[in-house]
């Protein structure tokens, strides 16, 4: 283990807590040396914190198993015990996950977050590291507007707006304009925590609503787009969106149907699939660890992608499209395929500090 960063995964025992601690197992550049939840689960072994409520098909790893679980609010006591955190956390209201990871930050500790809490927050970058790596620069200005030295905070957007972002973001770097965009989503259940959507409510059935997720994919993907500008992230004019998200009884993977009107200039299907094929970007020419080699993958069977068959492809970091086909009201429609737990959280999150440590930000702690 010499040599490896040390990490520390506040939120450790819920849903997203514990695909990190499973995909750090292995990890080449980070350990997990620190756990953390609410007061409920602190000073408990990790192994008995999650005994009835481990989710992830195979063992909780051995590194952590016997690890004490701290109370995550008391920021303090991660000092020197890890040199950067993971935040998975879940709490009633928005502004105290706020609050937290500011602690954390002031404290000399680094969060990578996958909470919603600080993505509206403007000096702080929403990241899907293929598309907006270049928002890193406004970690600088974070750092100076509140005097931290080593501890900043950065973020990854809502799952389901991983599912299609990097196959608008290929387009429109390739020169065409995207005025306007429908999405419909169907969510899995696992994008609920644990224990998430009653059993009454999944189980033959759909449920036509996911409180604030639709407010979340309309303006999300303009900050993802932006530039960064005097100290801030400064939204895209577009495009306009209109969302529908559906919660679906699917354990994994976010599916959406996306419809897109281009401006003036138009590509072929060809073309477009030219381009979604052969996209890449900084993560895939540093090489990062958790990079997929093809971060869009298209399929051409008439009903795929599926949630069970597809969600795997890249060991779950891909965006994986199918059923792209002329629309009668906008020019194209596709439908496209993520996982959730693992692009759309953790697996994005370790990606994110992946290209933080390349980037050389976690060099001085
Ligand atoms: P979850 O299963 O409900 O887990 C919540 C975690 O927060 C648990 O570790 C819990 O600890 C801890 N927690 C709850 N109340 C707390 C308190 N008062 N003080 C300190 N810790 C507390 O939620 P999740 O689905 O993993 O989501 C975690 C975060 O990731 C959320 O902000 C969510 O919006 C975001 N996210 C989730 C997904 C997804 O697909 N699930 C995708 C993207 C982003 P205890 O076990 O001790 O209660």
């Amino acid at each position: 283990m010499a040599g490896k960063i040390k990490v520390g995964v506040l939120g450790a025992t819920g849903m997203v807590g514990q695909r990190y601690i499973k995909l750090l197992e292995d990890h080449p550049w980070f350990e997990v040396t620190y756990v953390a939840a609410s007061p409920r689960s602190a000073g408990q072994l990790y192994k008995d914190a999650v005994a009835n409520r481990w989710l992830i098909g195979a063992e909780i790893p051995s590194g952590v198993q016997n690890l004490m679980v701290e109370d995550a609010n008391l920021a303090e006591k991660a000092i020197g015990k890890c040199q950067f955190v993971f935040s998975a956390l879940e709490l009633p209201k928005k502004e105290d996950i706020k609050n937290l990871e500011a602690a954390y930050a002031a404290e000399g500790i680094p969060v990578v977050s996958n909470a919603s809490a600080n993505r509206w927050t403007e000096d702080v970058p929403m990241l899907v590291p293929e598309i907006n790596y270049s928002h890193l620069d406004v970690i600088a200005d974070q750092k100076k507007h509140h005097g931290w030295d080593k501890g900043f905070i950065a973020v990854k957007p809502n799952c389901s707006l991983q599912t299609y972002m990097m196959p608008i973001h290929a387009l429109i770097q390739a020169g065409y304009e995207i005025k306007r965009m429908v999405v419909t989503t169907l969510q899995a259940t696992s994008g609920a925590g644990y224990p998430g959507v009653p059993s009454f409510d999944m189980i033959d059935n759909i449920v036509p609503f996911i409180g604030g997720e639709e407010e979340k994919t309309e303006k999300e993907c303009l900050k993802i787009l932006g530039t960064v500008k005097d100290g801030k992230i400064e939204n895209a004019a577009g495009p306009i969106v209109s969302s529908t998200c559906t919660r679906v009884p699917v354990i994994d993977g976010h599916t959406a149907c996306v419809s897109l009107e281009f401006g003036d200039k138009k590509p072929s299907m060809e073309e477009i699939e030219k381009i979604w094929t052969s996209y890449t970007s900084v993560p895939q020419e540093l090489k990062l660890p958790s990079a997929p080699e093809h971060p869009i993958v298209v399929r051409h069977e008439e009903n795929r992608p599926q949630p069970r068959r597809d969600r795997e492809t890249e060991k779950g970091m891909a965006c994986v499209i199918g059923r792209l086909r002329p629309c009668n009201v906008f020019d194209i429609k596709f439908v496209a395929l993520s996982h959730n737990t693992k692009r759309g959280a953790a697996l994005g999150g370790i990606l994110n500090a992946e290209l933080l440590k390349a980037k050389g930000f976690f060099d001085n702690l």
